[in-house]
C-alpha cells in the first residue's frame, strides 16, 4: 500500500491504496503546519505498517532540487506559517518512510496520466484555474521540473484595458493570466463569484479569451497532445466550447494536426478523474519514492 498527501490551501487530503480500485481518503483542514501536519501523521501512523512509502502533491511554491539543503520545503508561499515549512522532511522523519514531493498539478498530470484523461499519452499539460492557476507539463513521458517548477498560472498575456478594465489581482504581477482569470479575479472584476453568473454573461467569453491565450502559448511552446483544464472556474462547463474556439482562432490554422483542426474537442478536455486526480496521482509519486 501507498500514503498519498495532497497538500492544499484550504484543506489536506490523506490516501491510502495503489489505484482507483482501492484508494481510500480522509482530509483535515489546513491550519498551522503544527496542526495539520500533526493531524496527517497521527493519521498514518495508524496503517504505517501496511505502507511502502508517501507520495506528497503540494500547493507551492516548492523546492523540488534534490541538491538543495531546502528540498521539499514550501518556499515563499504568502500563508502564514507556511513560508519555508519542510512539508516532506517532516513526514519522513515523523513516519521513517521513503517520501516523493511534487508540485499539485504535478501530482494531478501524473493520476491523469496513469488513470485518467492523459492515459497512453507522452505529452499533455494538465492547468487548474481555481483560486490561482496552475499547471503541469508531462514532456515525452516525464513530469517537467526545469530550474524549479513550470508557474503556468504566470503567463503573460495580452491584457486589453479598454475592453477589460481590471487591473489584475496577482499580488507579483497583476495582470498575468491567473490574476486576470482565477476565480477570485472573476469576483473582484464583476463583482459577484463566477458560481452566480449565468452563462451568457460576457464574464465567460472575456475567461475564456484569457485562458486560449495562456493554452495557445503552452500549445506552441511544448506541442502536448492533449491540453485538460480542471479546478473549480472549469465547473463551468460551456466554457470549454468557448475556449475551443478562442483557441482555434488564435491559432488560426498554422500548426497542422488533425488535434488542433476537427478534433479539438478531445484536445482540450476535462480530466476524467476530476477531483481525484490529484490525491491518486501522490500514488504514483510514492511509488517513486526512494
Ligand atoms: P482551490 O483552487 O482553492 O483548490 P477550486 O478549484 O474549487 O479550489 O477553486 C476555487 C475558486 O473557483 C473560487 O474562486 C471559486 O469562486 C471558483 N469556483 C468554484 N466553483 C465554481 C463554479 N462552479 N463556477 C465558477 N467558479 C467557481
Ligand atoms: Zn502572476
Amino acid at each position: 500500500m501507498f500514503g498519498g498527501i495532497e497538500a492544499g490551501g484550504t484543506k489536506f487530503i490523506c490516501g491510502i491504496g495503489t489505484s482507483p480500485a482501492d484508494l481510500e481518503t480522509t482530509q483535515f483542514p489546513t491550519s498551522s503546519p503544527d496542526i495539520t501536519v500533526g493531524s496527517v501523521i497521527e493519521f498514518f501512523h495508524k496503517s504505517r505498517a501496511k505502507l511502502q512509502s508517501i507520495g506528497i502533491g503540494s500547493f507551492g511554491p516548492l523546492d523540488l532540487d534534490p541538491d538543495s539543503p531546502a528540498y521539499g520545503h514550501i518556499t515563499s508561499t504568502p500563508k502564514p506559517g507556511w513560508r519555508n515549512f519542510d512539508l516532506a522532511g517532516t513526514i519522513r522523519n515523523a513516519l521513517q518512510l521513503p517520501v516523493a514531493i511534487d508540485t499539485d498539478v504535478n501530482a494531478a498530470l501524473l493520476g491523469e496520466a496513469r488513470w485518467g484523461a492523459a492515459r497512453g499519452l507522452t505529452d499533455a499539460i494538465y492547468m487548474t484555474i481555481g483560486t490561482g492557476i496552475g499547471g503541469g507539463a508531462l514532456v515525452r513521458g516525464e513530469v517537467v521540473h526545469g530550474l524549479v517548477h513550470p508557474e503556468m498560472g504566470h503567463l503573460r498575456i495580452p491584457h486589453d484595458r479598454t475592453r477589460d478594465p481590471f487591473p489584475g489581482a496577482c499580488p507579483f504581477h497583476g495582470d498575468c493570466l491567473e490574476g486576470l482569470a482565477a476565480g477570485p479575479a472573476i469576483q473582484a472584476r464583476w463583482g459577484a463569484v463566477g458560481t452566480t453568473l449565468p452563462p451568457d454573461h460576457p464574464a465567460w467569453a472575456l475567461e475564456a479569451q484569457y485562458l486560449a491565450y495562456g493554452l495557445n502559448n503552452l500549445a506552441v511552446t511544448l506541442s502536448p497532445q492533449r491540453i485538460l483544464l480542471g479546478g473549480g472556474v472549469m465547473q463551468q462547463s460551456h466554457l470549454f466550447t468557448l475556449i475551443r474556439r478562442e483557441f482555434a482562432q488564435l491559432l488560426n490554422g498554422y500548426v497542422q494536426h488533425p488535434q488542433l483542426l476537427d478534433q479539438l474537442d478531445h484536445f482540450i478536455q476535462t480530466p476524467q478523474l476530476g477531483s481525484r486526480a490529484g490525491i491518486l496521482g501522490t500514488l504514483v509519486l510514492a511509488e517513486r519514492a526512494q
